[in-house]
């Protein structure tokens, strides 16, 4: 055990890219990219579509899908050991077994002809020493702890609402015991209210299960309501990282101010929202320096030449502007 996995750090993400080389050019989707995620502990990927967080994802689970993906360069140090030193074979042992992902659209991830219960215990005999009949009564258990009556457990998914469909996509992610969990937008097919219930178990069962999880989002007040840390992305890259208090509190990046700007406020009665002007750069022609600058009210003229590093401005807070970093720091 190395020094890292003896402090209860679980993965340790170090110089990450990872590029799309296509015909018509390269994808930048993801630029060096440093993150650490203790046991335990939820980390929020916030950023707008294309910013990289899914691909990260991916990448951590070694489902980039190549050609066109490519991991040019980087580490991924899970429990102590780099991903990406692993052979195809050890990492199906790792994906269920101690990594597993949750997919926006349930359907993407159940069998359509396949009853419910034999998906989970396909699962739980790929990773875990039992026989049918075992396998069998332990995805029972795992369909009622997620809130799905045993009786239920015979049934094909489209018997079943969207809700309960990713309520069963859960069971089958919790069903090894994994140690982290990846959730790639878990709720936004469902309805608000739905949401709101899946949500409450997948904290609750993250809880019980002692596991660390990554939750993918563009919602400010999921992360606030689940999240101990906040990685706000942008571009590729992570533009600004720290405790759910701090960044809440006192955001520095102004891309991680312009996304708190523009959540609603219901107390103002306004008929115009607030929004970030401009749109996200091209990934295959990103803007040179600071890739946010040409939306950036903050500009100098530095920022168009020069990549910002990511800088302290807090206990464990980074953020890549050295022009607000100083003065809110
Ligand atoms: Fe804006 Fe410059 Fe900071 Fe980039 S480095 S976010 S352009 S002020």
């Amino acid at each position: 055990m190395d020094e890292n996995t003896k402090n209860g750090l679980l993965l340790e993400i170090q110089d990450l890219t990872i590029q799309y080389v296509t015909d018509s050019g390269t994808v930048h989707a993801v630029e060096n990219l440093n993150l650490r995620l203790g046991r335990g502990e939820t980390l929020g990927f916030v950023g707008e579509t294309g910013a990289g967080k899914t691909t990260t994802a991916l990448g951590i689970m070694r489902l980039i899908p190549s050609p066109p993906g490519v991991i040019q360069s980087g580490k991924i140090i899970f429990e102590g050991q780099n991903l990406l030193d692993k052979s195809e074979p050890e990492m199906r042992g790792i994906r269920g077994g101690k990594i597993a992902m949750i997919f926006q659209d349930p359907m993407t991830s159940l069998n359509p002809v396949m009853t419910v219960d034999k998906q989970i215990a396909e699962m739980i005999k790929l990773h875990k020493n039992v026989n049918e009949a075992e396998s069998l009564k332990l995805a029972g258990d795992m369909l009622e702890l997620v809130g799905i009556q045993r009786e239920r457990m015979h049934d094909y998914p489209h018997q079943f609402s969207g809700g309960m469909k990713q309520r069963v996509v859960i069971a089958i992610a919790l069903a090894c015991d994994p140690g982290l969990l990846i959730a790639d937008e878990p709720t936004t097919a469902l309805d608000v209210t739905i949401q709101a219930q899946v949500l409450e178990l997948m904290k609750k069962l993250k809880q019980q299960f002692d596991a660390s999880m990554i939750l993918i989002t563009h919602d400010l007040g999921i992360v606030a309501d689940i999240c101990d840390k906040v990685a706000i992305m942008y571009a590729g890259r992570v533009v600004e990282y720290a405790d759910k208090c701090a960044l809440y509190s006192n955001p520095v990046h102004p891309y991680t101010i312009g996304l708190f700007n523009s959540v609603p406020d219901l107390d103002e009665d306004k008929e115009v929202l607030n929004t970030i002007p401009g749109l996200m750069p091209d990934p295959m022609d990103l803007p040179s320096g600071c890739t946010f600058h040409p939306r950036c009210t903050y500009a100098v003229d530095r920022c168009s030449q020069t990549k910002p590093e990511m800088i302290h401005v807090g206990d464990g807070h980074l953020a890549a502007c050295p022009v607000l970093a100083k003065a809110r720091g």
